[in-house]
């Protein structure tokens, strides 16, 4: 019987770790398939504080591995098939482990960005292709660069990387834009935006040194052309890694664990979310560490001893 188990080893899993730990509550940490998250498929990690020069995101993770280490957290690799969070203790299956027993869990599985599924693409993540703007934006000063897609995300992501890039070249697969009119103004009243609608991205080219092209086929006359690149961010979307959960937590209409504001408290007390599992706003390494913080002190208090009585006069 563990005091806690933590699924996830991104930032926000392992920050909660770090915290629980240091509060001798001795976390067992649940590593799953990508050990570190989204920050693993990374590069260079420019925007986490403390690191002047940057950081590399695997060492960033392996950092903060060591630290969570440093403390006695212990950690254990496997895939989650099932939870059981209608009795208590809670319950954790793992494949290869078994059943796992906990007065309460932080749940940190993160989210995954929607790939096209297209021939080059996996390849070249982090050599020219990349799902995040914010991450990646500023190694594109004054090239050419597409992005795909047609939602809010798309045209945000373009409108964000026109600070950098000489042409944003958005690559939609219709005619008609699936984002908000506002966003969508914004982007088609952005000089440096240019368009190639009702065109469906075939596959990511590789040239000698990076990136040659994406090519498309426009779907109105099935021509093929190869539209000449530097860099590819594919904004299609992200999808929260919650399926494990089976509709045992409240989540919102895209399938994101709903927090009460302003803390980490899931619909069940003694289960906590943190990290981009509850978040399809800010997503980023810096926010999902803080809301592990946030976890980790929701469970710690909840462990010391409130009744659920005491607890849900707290929600
Ligand atoms: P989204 O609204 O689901 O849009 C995804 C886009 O990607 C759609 O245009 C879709 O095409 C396209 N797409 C999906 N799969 C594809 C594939 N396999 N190949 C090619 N294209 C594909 O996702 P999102 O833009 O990330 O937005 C998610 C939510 O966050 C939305 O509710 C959005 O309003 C919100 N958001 C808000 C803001 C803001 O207000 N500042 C910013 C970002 C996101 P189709 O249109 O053909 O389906």
């Amino acid at each position: 019987m563990h005091k806690s188990i933590i699924l996830g080893t991104g930032p926000a899993g392992l920050t909660a770790a770090i915290y629980l730990a240091r509060a001798n509550m001795n976390p067992l940490i649940i590593e799953g398939p990508e050990p570190g998250g989204q920050l693993t498929t990374t590069t260079e990690v420019e925007n986490f504080p403390g690191f002047p020069e940057g950081i590399m995101g695997p060492e960033l993770i392996g950092n903060m591995r060591k630290q969570a280490e440093r403390f006695g957290a212990e950690f254990k690799r496997g895939w989650v098939t099932k939870v059981d969070f209608s009795s208590k203790p809670f319950s954790v299956e793992v494949e290869g482990i078994g059943k796992l027993e906990s007065e309460s869990i932080i749940i940190s599985t993160g989210a995954s960005a929607k790939l096209l599924q297209i021939p080059g693409e996996k390849e070249n993540i982090g050599r020219g292709v990349s799902t995040c703007a914010t991450c990646d934006g500023f190694f594109f000063k004054e090239k050419r660069i597409i992005v795909v897609g047609g939602g809010d995300s798309a045209m945000e992501e373009a409108s964000f990387l026109t600070k950098f890039a000489s042409e944003v070249r958005i690559v939609h697969r219709r005619k008609e834009l699936r984002a908000s009119k506002i966003m969508q103004e914004r982007a088609r009243n952005n000089p440096k935006i240019t368009w190639s609608l009702n065109c469906t991205p075939m596959e990511v080219v590789a040239g000698d040194n990076g990136l040659r092209g994406l090519k498309i086929k426009n779907n109105a006359t099935g021509k093929e052309e190869i539209l000449e690149t530097n860099g590819i961010f594919v904004s299609i979307g992200h999808k929260p890694n919650t399926a494990f959960l089976e509709g045992q937590l409240e989540t919102d209409e895209m399938g994101y664990i709903v927090v009460a504001p302003g803390t980490t408290k899931t619909n069940i007390p003694g289960v906590f979310a943190c990290g981009d599992v509850q978040d399809h706003v800010y997503r980023q390494a810096i926010t999902a560490a803080g809301t592990g913080c946030m976890a980790a002190l929701d469970c710690e208090r909840y462990l010391e001893g409130s009744s659920s009585q005491d607890w849900s006069k707290s929600l």
